[in-house]
Protein backbone atom coordinates (compact mmCIF):
# COMPACT_ATOMS: atom_id res chain seq x y z
CA UNK A 1 0.00 0.00 0.00
CA UNK A 2 2.81 2.46 -0.45
CA UNK A 3 5.80 3.05 -3.76
CA UNK A 4 7.82 0.29 -4.25
CA UNK A 5 11.21 1.63 -3.31
CA UNK A 6 13.07 3.08 -6.35
CA UNK A 7 16.30 2.40 -5.14
CA UNK A 8 18.47 0.01 -7.33
CA UNK A 9 21.02 -1.82 -5.14
CA UNK A 10 24.45 -2.46 -5.97
CA UNK A 11 25.27 -5.33 -7.23
CA UNK A 12 27.47 -7.06 -5.28
CA UNK A 13 28.88 -10.86 -4.71
CA UNK A 14 26.96 -12.92 -2.48
CA UNK A 15 28.63 -14.67 0.36
CA UNK A 16 26.73 -16.64 3.31
CA UNK A 17 27.21 -16.33 6.92
CA UNK A 18 26.20 -19.63 8.03
CA UNK A 19 22.60 -19.92 6.44
CA UNK A 20 21.96 -16.31 6.17
CA UNK A 21 23.05 -14.76 2.19
CA UNK A 22 24.36 -11.16 2.22
CA UNK A 23 25.02 -9.18 -1.01
CA UNK A 24 23.43 -10.09 -4.01
CA UNK A 25 19.47 -9.90 -4.35
CA UNK A 26 19.18 -10.94 -0.68
CA UNK A 27 17.58 -8.72 1.76
CA UNK A 28 19.98 -6.65 3.35
CA UNK A 29 20.71 -8.11 6.93
CA UNK A 30 20.43 -6.72 10.14
CA UNK A 31 23.47 -7.71 12.76
CA UNK A 32 24.35 -6.64 16.59
CA UNK A 33 27.03 -7.30 18.48
CA UNK A 34 26.66 -8.79 22.37
CA UNK A 35 27.89 -6.67 24.94
CA UNK A 36 27.79 -9.51 27.84
CA UNK A 37 31.25 -10.77 28.68
CA UNK A 38 31.64 -13.95 26.08
CA UNK A 39 32.98 -16.16 29.03
CA UNK A 40 29.56 -15.78 30.82
CA UNK A 41 27.97 -18.23 28.44
CA UNK A 42 24.13 -18.16 30.35
CA UNK A 43 23.92 -14.51 29.80
CA UNK A 44 25.28 -14.23 26.02
CA UNK A 45 23.30 -17.14 24.79
CA UNK A 46 20.20 -15.23 26.99
CA UNK A 47 21.05 -12.18 25.10
CA UNK A 48 21.76 -13.68 21.64
CA UNK A 49 18.08 -15.57 22.07
CA UNK A 50 16.56 -11.63 22.80
CA UNK A 51 18.39 -10.84 19.41
CA UNK A 52 16.94 -13.79 17.23
CA UNK A 53 13.55 -12.63 18.92
CA UNK A 54 13.91 -9.12 17.69
CA UNK A 55 14.13 -10.64 14.11
CA UNK A 56 18.41 -10.03 14.21
CA UNK A 57 20.17 -11.92 11.18
CA UNK A 58 23.60 -12.58 12.42
CA UNK A 59 24.95 -11.90 15.87
CA UNK A 60 28.75 -11.08 16.37
CA UNK A 61 30.37 -11.86 19.67
CA UNK A 62 33.89 -10.52 20.84
CA UNK A 63 36.18 -12.94 21.08
CA UNK A 64 39.27 -11.52 23.02
CA UNK A 65 40.95 -14.92 24.42
CA UNK A 66 41.46 -18.32 24.11
CA UNK A 67 38.72 -18.90 26.89
CA UNK A 68 36.82 -17.03 24.99
CA UNK A 69 37.09 -19.05 22.06
CA UNK A 70 35.67 -21.98 24.48
CA UNK A 71 32.85 -20.05 25.43
CA UNK A 72 32.19 -19.11 21.93
CA UNK A 73 31.77 -22.93 20.90
CA UNK A 74 29.54 -23.37 24.19
CA UNK A 75 27.67 -20.54 22.89
CA UNK A 76 27.32 -21.36 18.84
CA UNK A 77 25.74 -24.56 20.21
CA UNK A 78 22.65 -23.00 21.73
CA UNK A 79 21.61 -20.50 19.57
CA UNK A 80 20.37 -20.77 16.06
CA UNK A 81 21.04 -17.23 14.57
CA UNK A 82 24.50 -17.11 12.70
CA UNK A 83 27.85 -16.12 14.58
CA UNK A 84 30.19 -14.11 13.93
CA UNK A 85 33.85 -14.27 15.79
CA UNK A 86 35.40 -11.16 16.65
CA UNK A 87 38.94 -11.47 16.66
CA UNK A 88 41.88 -9.11 16.93
CA UNK A 89 45.70 -9.84 15.71
CA UNK A 90 45.44 -13.81 17.24
CA UNK A 91 45.24 -15.88 14.72
CA UNK A 92 44.86 -18.99 16.95
CA UNK A 93 41.59 -17.85 18.08
CA UNK A 94 40.38 -17.67 14.43
CA UNK A 95 41.33 -21.40 13.53
CA UNK A 96 39.74 -22.28 17.19
CA UNK A 97 36.79 -20.64 16.57
CA UNK A 98 36.37 -22.19 13.04
CA UNK A 99 37.14 -25.51 14.40
CA UNK A 100 33.86 -24.80 16.45
CA UNK A 101 31.81 -23.98 13.97
CA UNK A 102 32.23 -20.17 13.90
CA UNK A 103 29.98 -18.56 10.88
CA UNK A 104 31.86 -15.71 9.77
CA UNK A 105 35.52 -14.35 11.29
CA UNK A 106 36.02 -10.77 11.81
CA UNK A 107 39.24 -10.10 11.15
CA UNK A 108 41.92 -7.93 9.75
CA UNK A 109 44.32 -10.48 7.41
CA UNK A 110 47.00 -7.33 7.62
CA UNK A 111 46.61 -7.41 11.49
CA UNK A 112 47.48 -11.10 12.00
CA UNK A 113 51.38 -10.85 11.09
CA UNK A 114 53.57 -13.64 9.23
CA UNK A 115 52.43 -14.94 5.93
CA UNK A 116 52.10 -18.37 6.88
CA UNK A 117 49.64 -17.16 9.74
CA UNK A 118 46.93 -15.54 7.11
CA UNK A 119 47.61 -18.42 5.12
CA UNK A 120 46.38 -20.73 7.97
CA UNK A 121 43.68 -18.46 8.75
CA UNK A 122 42.23 -18.04 5.18
CA UNK A 123 43.08 -21.75 4.50
CA UNK A 124 40.64 -23.09 7.61
CA UNK A 125 38.04 -20.22 6.50
CA UNK A 126 38.02 -21.83 2.75
CA UNK A 127 38.12 -25.53 3.96
CA UNK A 128 34.88 -24.54 5.98
CA UNK A 129 33.32 -21.83 3.70
CA UNK A 130 33.22 -19.28 6.30
CA UNK A 131 33.17 -15.88 5.18
CA UNK A 132 35.79 -13.31 6.40
CA UNK A 133 34.35 -9.45 7.37
CA UNK A 134 37.43 -6.93 7.14
CA UNK A 135 36.51 -4.21 9.57
CA UNK A 136 38.42 -0.53 9.10
CA UNK A 137 37.27 1.63 11.65
CA UNK A 138 38.83 5.14 11.73
CA UNK A 139 39.50 4.98 15.30
CA UNK A 140 42.14 2.34 14.50
CA UNK A 141 43.80 3.47 11.51
CA UNK A 142 47.56 1.67 10.59
CA UNK A 143 50.43 4.42 12.04
CA UNK A 144 51.47 4.78 8.73
CA UNK A 145 48.55 5.62 7.18
CA UNK A 146 47.70 8.15 9.97
CA UNK A 147 51.23 9.62 9.31
CA UNK A 148 50.31 9.59 5.53
CA UNK A 149 47.20 11.50 5.30
CA UNK A 150 48.05 13.29 8.73
CA UNK A 151 43.98 11.96 10.07
CA UNK A 152 41.53 9.34 9.38
CA UNK A 153 40.56 10.70 5.89
CA UNK A 154 37.86 8.39 3.51
CA UNK A 155 40.95 7.60 1.40
CA UNK A 156 42.78 6.20 4.36
CA UNK A 157 40.08 4.53 5.05
CA UNK A 158 39.90 2.90 1.81
CA UNK A 159 43.82 2.40 1.67
CA UNK A 160 43.67 0.25 4.45
CA UNK A 161 40.64 -1.74 3.53
CA UNK A 162 42.33 -2.61 0.48
CA UNK A 163 45.63 -3.40 2.45
CA UNK A 164 43.90 -6.30 3.75
CA UNK A 165 41.69 -6.95 0.63
CA UNK A 166 45.14 -7.80 -1.13
CA UNK A 167 45.85 -10.12 1.62
CA UNK A 168 42.85 -12.17 0.92
CA UNK A 169 43.00 -11.61 -3.20
CA UNK A 170 47.32 -13.18 -3.17
CA UNK A 171 45.35 -16.22 -1.51
CA UNK A 172 42.45 -15.95 -3.87
CA UNK A 173 40.12 -16.15 -1.14
CA UNK A 174 37.02 -14.30 -2.22
CA UNK A 175 34.75 -15.07 0.40
CA UNK A 176 34.34 -11.47 2.48
CA UNK A 177 32.60 -8.62 3.30
CA UNK A 178 33.76 -5.29 4.05
CA UNK A 179 33.23 -2.50 6.55
CA UNK A 180 34.99 0.81 6.51
CA UNK A 181 33.43 2.64 9.57
CA UNK A 182 33.82 6.32 10.94
CA UNK A 183 31.88 7.81 13.62
CA UNK A 184 31.50 10.93 11.27
CA UNK A 185 28.64 10.53 9.12
CA UNK A 186 30.61 12.24 6.09
CA UNK A 187 33.60 10.79 6.07
CA UNK A 188 32.23 7.38 6.65
CA UNK A 189 29.39 7.82 3.41
CA UNK A 190 32.57 9.16 1.18
CA UNK A 191 34.65 6.12 2.50
CA UNK A 192 31.73 3.52 1.75
CA UNK A 193 31.11 5.69 -1.82
CA UNK A 194 34.88 4.98 -2.35
CA UNK A 195 34.87 1.57 -1.50
CA UNK A 196 31.81 0.66 -3.40
CA UNK A 197 33.69 1.44 -7.23
CA UNK A 198 36.86 -1.09 -5.96
CA UNK A 199 35.00 -4.65 -5.15
CA UNK A 200 32.56 -6.64 -6.15
CA UNK A 201 31.94 -8.04 -2.73
CA UNK A 202 29.28 -7.02 0.03
CA UNK A 203 29.58 -3.76 2.04
CA UNK A 204 28.69 -4.30 6.12
CA UNK A 205 27.27 -0.34 6.76
CA UNK A 206 27.46 0.99 10.43
CA UNK A 207 28.51 4.24 11.75
CA UNK A 208 30.75 2.99 14.68
CA UNK A 209 30.39 4.63 18.09
CA UNK A 210 27.48 6.58 17.28
CA UNK A 211 26.13 7.71 20.31
CA UNK A 212 23.38 6.76 22.81
CA UNK A 213 19.70 5.41 21.95
CA UNK A 214 18.53 8.46 20.60
CA UNK A 215 21.82 10.27 19.04
CA UNK A 216 23.33 7.51 18.09
CA UNK A 217 19.93 6.50 15.87
CA UNK A 218 19.65 9.91 14.06
CA UNK A 219 23.19 9.74 13.23
CA UNK A 220 23.00 5.93 11.79
CA UNK A 221 19.80 6.51 10.20
CA UNK A 222 21.12 9.71 8.25
CA UNK A 223 24.44 8.02 7.20
CA UNK A 224 22.88 5.05 5.90
CA UNK A 225 20.10 6.45 5.24
CA UNK A 226 22.43 8.23 2.29
CA UNK A 227 24.13 5.16 1.36
CA UNK A 228 21.55 2.81 1.42
CA UNK A 229 19.43 4.85 -0.95
CA UNK A 230 22.04 5.08 -3.56
CA UNK A 231 21.99 0.89 -3.42
CA UNK A 232 24.78 0.89 -0.86
CA UNK A 233 24.64 -1.48 1.16
CA UNK A 234 24.08 -5.02 2.00
CA UNK A 235 24.44 -5.39 6.07
CA UNK A 236 24.13 -3.33 8.49
CA UNK A 237 24.85 -2.83 12.01
CA UNK A 238 23.53 0.71 14.41
CA UNK A 239 25.97 1.09 16.72
CA UNK A 240 24.52 1.91 20.05
CA UNK A 241 25.61 2.85 23.65
CA UNK A 242 22.32 0.79 24.40
CA UNK A 243 20.61 -2.48 24.64
CA UNK A 244 21.81 -4.58 21.32
CA UNK A 245 18.18 -5.51 21.00
CA UNK A 246 17.44 -1.68 20.17
CA UNK A 247 20.02 -1.99 17.53
CA UNK A 248 17.47 -4.41 15.82
CA UNK A 249 14.93 -2.33 15.74
CA UNK A 250 16.11 0.45 14.60
CA UNK A 251 18.20 -1.16 12.00
CA UNK A 252 14.99 -2.58 10.87
CA UNK A 253 13.06 1.04 10.97
CA UNK A 254 15.65 2.34 8.70
CA UNK A 255 15.36 -0.24 6.25
CA UNK A 256 11.85 -0.04 6.64
CA UNK A 257 11.27 3.62 6.01
CA UNK A 258 13.69 3.25 2.71
CA UNK A 259 11.34 0.09 1.33
CA UNK A 260 13.86 -2.50 1.68
CA UNK A 261 12.55 -4.95 4.23
CA UNK A 262 9.34 -4.87 5.61
CA UNK A 263 9.35 -6.79 8.27
CA UNK A 264 6.52 -6.44 10.86
CA UNK A 265 3.94 -3.30 10.87
CA UNK A 266 5.02 0.20 9.66
CA UNK A 267 2.98 2.83 11.71
CA UNK A 268 1.65 6.02 9.99
CA UNK A 269 1.07 7.85 12.91
CA UNK A 270 -0.43 11.58 13.23
CA UNK A 271 1.66 13.63 16.11
CA UNK A 272 -1.94 14.67 17.21
CA UNK A 273 -3.41 17.66 18.87
CA UNK A 274 -6.33 19.22 20.17
CA UNK A 275 -8.50 18.00 17.37
CA UNK A 276 -7.64 14.74 18.56
CA UNK A 277 -10.76 12.16 19.39
CA UNK A 278 -8.49 9.82 21.30
CA UNK A 279 -5.27 9.60 22.64
CA UNK A 280 -3.04 9.37 20.01
CA UNK A 281 0.60 9.27 21.67
CA UNK A 282 -0.53 6.91 24.42
CA UNK A 283 -2.33 4.42 21.94
CA UNK A 284 0.63 4.58 19.67
CA UNK A 285 2.91 3.40 22.04
CA UNK A 286 0.96 0.69 23.50
CA UNK A 287 0.19 -0.55 20.31
CA UNK A 288 3.98 -0.26 19.57
CA UNK A 289 4.81 -2.09 22.32
CA UNK A 290 2.19 -4.63 22.46
CA UNK A 291 3.04 -5.74 18.33
CA UNK A 292 6.90 -5.76 18.32
CA UNK A 293 6.19 -9.85 17.81
CA UNK A 294 4.66 -9.55 14.69
CA UNK A 295 6.62 -10.70 11.53
CA UNK A 296 3.85 -10.04 8.53
CA UNK A 297 4.53 -6.91 7.06
CA UNK A 298 1.37 -4.70 7.95
CA UNK A 299 0.63 -0.79 7.32
CA UNK A 300 -1.36 0.55 10.64
CA UNK A 301 -2.42 4.08 10.39
CA UNK A 302 -3.71 5.67 13.84
CA UNK A 303 -4.69 9.61 13.10
CA UNK A 304 -6.60 11.06 15.67
CA UNK A 305 -9.26 13.23 13.75
CA UNK A 306 -10.65 13.41 10.22
CA UNK A 307 -8.30 15.97 9.12
CA UNK A 308 -5.79 13.28 7.77
CA UNK A 309 -7.76 10.00 9.18
CA UNK A 310 -9.75 8.97 5.65
CA UNK A 311 -6.88 9.34 3.70
CA UNK A 312 -4.40 7.66 5.28
CA UNK A 313 -6.70 4.81 7.01
CA UNK A 314 -7.89 4.13 3.39
CA UNK A 315 -4.19 3.49 2.48
CA UNK A 316 -3.19 1.39 5.18
CA UNK A 317 -3.60 -2.38 6.28
CA UNK A 318 -5.90 -1.36 9.41
CA UNK A 319 -6.36 2.39 9.35
CA UNK A 320 -8.24 4.15 12.92
CA UNK A 321 -9.49 7.55 12.56
CA UNK A 322 -10.45 9.43 15.27
CA UNK A 323 -14.08 10.98 15.33
CA UNK A 324 -17.50 12.02 17.52
CA UNK A 325 -19.28 10.22 19.02
CA UNK A 326 -17.02 6.84 17.39
CA UNK A 327 -13.85 6.35 16.03
CA UNK A 328 -13.60 4.43 12.91
CA UNK A 329 -11.71 1.47 11.67
CA UNK A 330 -10.77 0.79 8.07
CA UNK A 331 -9.54 -2.35 6.91
CA UNK A 332 -8.07 -2.62 3.83
CA UNK A 333 -9.06 0.71 3.21
CA UNK A 334 -12.77 0.38 3.45
CA UNK A 335 -14.99 1.57 6.94
CA UNK A 336 -15.08 -1.83 9.00
CA UNK A 337 -16.14 -0.54 12.27
CA UNK A 338 -16.69 1.91 15.09
CA UNK A 339 -14.59 2.10 18.48
CA UNK A 340 -15.20 3.90 21.48
CA UNK A 341 -12.20 5.06 23.70
CA UNK A 342 -12.86 2.24 25.79
CA UNK A 343 -10.90 -0.93 25.06
CA UNK A 344 -9.61 0.99 21.82
CA UNK A 345 -5.62 -0.13 22.18
CA UNK A 346 -7.60 -4.24 22.84
CA UNK A 347 -9.62 -3.64 20.40
CA UNK A 348 -7.25 -2.65 18.05
CA UNK A 349 -4.60 -4.94 18.67
CA UNK A 350 -7.11 -8.07 18.25
CA UNK A 351 -8.15 -6.63 14.55
CA UNK A 352 -3.88 -6.08 13.71
CA UNK A 353 -3.51 -9.42 15.06
CA UNK A 354 -6.39 -11.18 13.04
CA UNK A 355 -5.30 -8.79 9.95
CA UNK A 356 -1.86 -10.27 10.20
CA UNK A 357 -2.76 -14.08 10.26
CA UNK A 358 -5.45 -14.07 7.69
CA UNK A 359 -1.93 -12.22 5.27
CA UNK A 360 0.35 -14.64 6.88
CA UNK A 361 -2.38 -17.60 5.87
CA UNK A 362 -2.65 -16.41 2.66
CA UNK A 363 1.18 -16.16 1.62
CA UNK A 364 3.39 -17.50 4.56
CA UNK A 365 6.55 -16.10 2.73
CA UNK A 366 5.74 -12.65 3.58
CA UNK A 367 7.12 -13.29 6.75
CA UNK A 368 9.96 -15.01 5.34
CA UNK A 369 10.76 -11.81 2.61
CA UNK A 370 10.00 -9.26 5.57
S1 LIG B 1 -4.76 14.33 12.08
FE1 LIG B 1 -6.13 15.56 13.36
S2 LIG B 1 -5.48 15.11 15.46
FE2 LIG B 1 -3.84 14.43 14.14
S3 LIG B 1 -2.46 16.15 14.11
FE3 LIG B 1 -3.78 16.33 12.30
S4 LIG B 1 -5.44 17.65 12.95
FE4 LIG B 1 -4.40 16.94 14.83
Amino acid sequence: MHCASPIKRRQSRKIWVGSVPVGGDAPIAVQSMTNTDTLDVAATVAQIRRLEDAGADIVRVSVPDMDAAEAFGKIKQQVRVPLVADIHFDYKIALRVAELGVDCLRINPGNIGREDRVRAVVDAARERNIPIRIGVNAGSLEKDLQKKYGEPTPEALLESAMRHVDHLDKLDFQNFKVSVKASDVFMAVAAYRLLAKQIEQPLHLGITEAGGLRSGTVKSAVGLGMLLAEGIGDTIRISLAADPVEEIKVGFDILKSLHLRSRGINFIACPSCSRQNFDVVKTMNELEGRLEDLLVPLDVAVIGCVVNGPGEAKEAHIGLTGGTPNNLVYIDGKPAQKLNNDNLVDELERLIREKAAERAEADASLIVRG
